[in-house]
């Protein structure tokens, strides 16, 4: 996803106007366990509880009746208030499998992307890089405490979006050697539009500040304003971060695969088609049945602002003929299963249908919007989607207030397979 940054007012960018990419519809998630490795170090007070214990505490009572965006919300918060100043964790790091990390990032005012961590015989690979340059170092910093002193010598792009390329330059600037993988097509799009996107995405911050600060304003609890306050911080910071911004091209291309091969496992760089952009790249880690899929298959409802709604579908369909188990996303949690990849999968393939149906019937956007409900798609209501959906949702949209009706997001992605319904 990307969209711009979204959070708060709403959800990401689902304004065309303005060219970022994506927007991410959310993903959400949370995550079921957290008992990895990584989490181990924090320090410890009386006023900050170890990581481990504070998200014992969190889902399992203290905050039970909390609704789950006030999960997130506390969830960041703590993340941020147990390492004060610049070395705040930005990611929760989970072992999917042996060697394989997946770093869920925590929800932030302007959207940072997965990532998911290979830890080979001598060095790691890297899939995806973040909005901002500190959140990779942020990344790399983890990685270092948490799990391995071994360099970082790949760094795979999934697509072009910014918030998966925008921290690229934080991994040549460590001083190891390191080479930056992606298909020929995301090469392009990043020459083509990596740039004007950093561009859009913080010309748009100001007009988010003011609109947090008029939310402070008339707000009367202290949490919001405090709340607001925050995003602001966070905002202002992505800004300076990117005021250093250097595109950094990938290194290495390929049109249909790329093998990374090591004694430890091997790492399949696969195309299988267009889908959430036209160059999504696949990595497939056979031994440890795993793959990491960018915004193709994530845990956010899709973003379909440069995507092909006809190709989507049958994409998907090719890359569940491997055999693997864990699948690691670019938002949204860790799955073990299938079940949400299946789902989305079918709700790009189901919203896709209703709109040509409409635009076949002489429908503008705006009645197909008021006509292709929530209640309307099966592929939302079935297999408990919707519900997971719900519990992911305020990961994507960092807001103090309720929650946007799905709808919303549903309307953007009406609008967007509309615009690309005849892409090719
Ligand atoms: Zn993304
Ligand atoms: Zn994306």
């Amino acid at each position: 996803m990307n969209d711009p940054l979204h959070h708060a007012h709403h959800d990401h960018s689902h304004d065309h106007s303005h060219p970022h990419g994506h927007a991410h519809a959310h993903d959400h998630e949370h995550p079921h366990r957290h008992e990895t490795a990584s989490t181990s170090h924090h320090v410890e007070t009386a006023k900050t509880l170890p990581r481990r214990d504070f998200l014992r505490v969190l889902m399992g009572g203290a905050l039970a009746g909390a609704s789950v965006m006030e999960l997130a919300y506390h969830r960041a918060a703590w993340a941020r208030a147990a390492a004060p100043g610049a070395h705040a964790d930005l990611f929760d790091i989970h072992q999917a499998a042996p060697g394989v990390y997946f770093a869920h990032a925590l929800p932030q005012a302007v959207i940072n992307c997965n990532a998911a961590i290979f830890v080979r015989s001598k060095d790691v690979v890297i899939v995806d890089a973040h909005s901002k340059p500190s959140a990779a170092a942020s990344l790399i910093r983890q990685i270092k405490r948490d799990i391995t002193d071994k360099p970082v010598r790949y760094v795979v792009n999934t697509h072009f979006h910014w918030d998966h390329t925008q921290g690229n330059q934080a991994y040549t600037k460590t001083g190891d050697k390191v080479d930056f993988i992606a298909t020929a097509a995301t090469q392009q799009l990043m020459s083509d539009f990596a740039v004007v996107r950093m561009k859009a995405s913080v010309d748009a911050i100001p007009e988010q500040i003011e609109a947090l600060r008029a939310e402070a304003a008339k707000s009367k609890s202290a949490q919001e304003k405090s709340f607001c306050a925050d995003q602001i911080r966070q905002m202002q910071a992505y800004v300076a971060d990117l005021k250093d911004y250097s595109l950094e091209l990938p290194t290495i291309t390929f049109d249909k695969s790329y093998t990374l091969q090591d004694p430890a496992f091997d790492l399949n760089l696969e195309f299988h088609g267009q889908a959430h952009t036209a160059g999504d790249l696949f990595v497939f880690c056979p031994q440890q049945r795993a793959v990491a899929t960018g915004d193709a298959s994530h845990g956010w409802l899709p973003f379909i602002g440069d995507g092909f709604p006809h190709h989507w579908p049958g994409t998907i369909d090719e890359v569940a003929r491997a055999d693997f188990k864990h699948i690691l996303g670019g938002h949204g949690p860790l799955q073990s299963d299938r079940s949400v990849m299946m789902n989305q999968r079918n709700y790009i393939e189901d919203l896709t249908g209703r709109v040509e149906e409409g635009r076949n019937a002489g429908q503008s956007v705006a009645e197909m919007q008021k006509r292709i409900t929530v209640g309307s798609l099966h592929s939302l209501q079935a297999n408990e989607y919707i519900d997971f959906l719900a519990k992911t949702l305020p990961e994507s949209h960092l807001r103090f207030g309720p929650q946007p009706p799905l709808q919303d997001e549903v309307n953007v992605n009406i609008a967007d397979i509309y615009k690309n319904l005849d892409r090719t």
